[in-house]
């Protein structure tokens, strides 16, 4: 994608609307974080609609992958997603604030002293471990809770879930009825690799075992997963990285929209003699009389230090006037030196803002300089910037049941329901 065809690109990273200025300016950020909701429900509609029939969720884990979990879960929610899953209790009850109804599934799982928090906040652990089950049984006899639970059943991962033997051996009370249980469900190794055997190998043990949960729905892929193909989307998708932005299929163009931009403040403009260095251990040079703008981020932010520039390597870009510049020595704690020797005179002043992600630098192009993954440079965002939030108020659309009301309030009444679990398949 071409920074020039995408009409919501922001034409001049100079500029940034009043609203960000604003902020920045008023609380004295370095850096203003922009995460666009309505691209969140542009790419979470799309996966649904690769998905249909199956349900499409949302997984909202680790701060909804450093964007916000109550604004993401609040925004998907109105546009229809009506199952999230989170890591922890404590990420649970934040969701569960921010959206009184759907179902919300804790990967993490269930200890003994578990139970009561799942119930008054009316969410269902992910159960991996029959120990873990018979804990659960214990607490739902005990206390008459019926708010449900989904198993995990481990085909190739090797992290959680029960073995393919332990999940046959729970067969014989799935058919007894009345076992509480609202979901079976597996992960994949290796999804975003189209031609990894593992994949084949795991959708036929799955398929396999969830066919003798009669009943109860399953669910097997993630963001790539759905990119898999219809046998891989079973009853359920369940869907995270893809969401944020993040390339789900690796080997081909992105077919998701951009979530997360993030622009930093020029505090700083200085030129350098050839053949001075720049930054911590000096191990950049400057090989002509060079210009630098200093700018307000670092690692500290998230801007990992393996993005730096070396004599000899080459580290990230940052937009400065629209023109792509090269980081100039290392990244350090809360600041970066870029090299704009090459704008014209003028464009970059300081004050100015530049673009450290979007306008065309994504997510996946971070991580390929941070030698991470699209995963890890989202979940490091960091939390000095200044955050806005656009867009969000997207209305379900035809064909499901419209809103009840025009205006829903910007923060939802906490309800704790003790009442009935809500559905997970509508
Ligand atoms: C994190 C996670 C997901 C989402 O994976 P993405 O690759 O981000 O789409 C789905 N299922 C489970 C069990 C997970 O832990």
């Amino acid at each position: 994608m071409t920074m020039a065809s995408d009409p919501k690109m922001i034409p001049q990273s100079g500029l940034l609307s009043a609203e960000a200025n604003q902020a920045a300016a008023l609380a004295g950020f370095g850096g203003v974080l922009t995460v666009d909701l309505d691209a969140i429900i542009a790419n979470w509609r799309k996966l649904e609609k690769t998905a249909v029939p199956a349900e499409c969720s949302a997984v909202i884990k680790a701060d909804a992958y450093g964007c916000g979990a109550e604004q993401v879960a609040r925004a998907l929610n109105k546009a229809g997603c009506k199952t999230f899953f989170v890591a922890t209790i404590e990420e649970a009850r934040k969701v569960r604030a921010a959206v009184p109804e759907p179902a919300i599934y804790v990967l993490g799982g269930h200890f003994q002293n578990t139970g009561e928090h799942y119930a008054q906040i009316n969410c269902r652990p992910v159960i991996g471990d029959l120990n873990e089950l018979a804990e659960w049984d214990v607490f739902c006899r005990r206390t008459g809770w019926t708010g449900g639970a989904a198993i995990h059943i481990d085909t190739g991962m090797n992290r959680l879930g029960l073995t393919l033997a332990e999940a046959q051996a729970i067969i014989p009370r799935i058919n007894a009825g009345d076992h509480g249980i609202t979901l079976v469900m597996s992960h994949l190794v290796s999804a975003e690799q189209l031609n990894s055997p593992v994949n084949a190998k795991q959708l036929a043990a799955f398929r396999s075992i969830a066919s003798e949960f009669s009943g109860v729905p399953a669910a097997l892929a993630n963001s790539s997963g759905i990119f898999l193909g219809a046998p891989f989307q079973f009853d359920l998708v369940r869907p995270g990285a893809a969401l944020y932005g993040v390339n789900p299929t690796p080997e081909a163009d992105n077919p998701m929209q951009p979530v997360v931009d993030l622009k930093a403040r020029i505090v700083q403009i200085r030129n350098v003699e050839r053949g001075e260095s720049v930054g911590y251990g000096g191990t950049w040079t400057a090989r002509r009389p060079t210009k630098l703008a200093i700018i307000a981020v670092g690692y500290a932010d998230g801007y990992f230090r393996a993005a730096s520039s070396n004599d000899g390597t080459r580290g990230a870009e940052v937009i400065v006037a629209g023109k792509r510049c090269p980081v100039a020595g290392r990244v350090s704690m809360d600041l970066i030196a870029i090299d704009i020797t090459d704008l014209p005179p003028n464009a970059a002043r300081r004050g100015h803002m530049v673009t450290l992600l979007g306008e065309g630098i994504t997510v996946d192009e971070l991580a390929h300089h941070f030698g991470t993954i699209g995963y890890e440079v989202l979940t490091s965002l960091g939390h000095r910037y200044a955050r806005i939030y656009k867009g969000g108020n997207a209305v379900e659309p035809l064909g499901r049941p419209a809103p009840v009301a025009e205006q829903t309030p910007a923060t939802p009444p906490i309800e704790q329901p003790a009442s009935p679990p809500p559905p997970l398949l509508s």
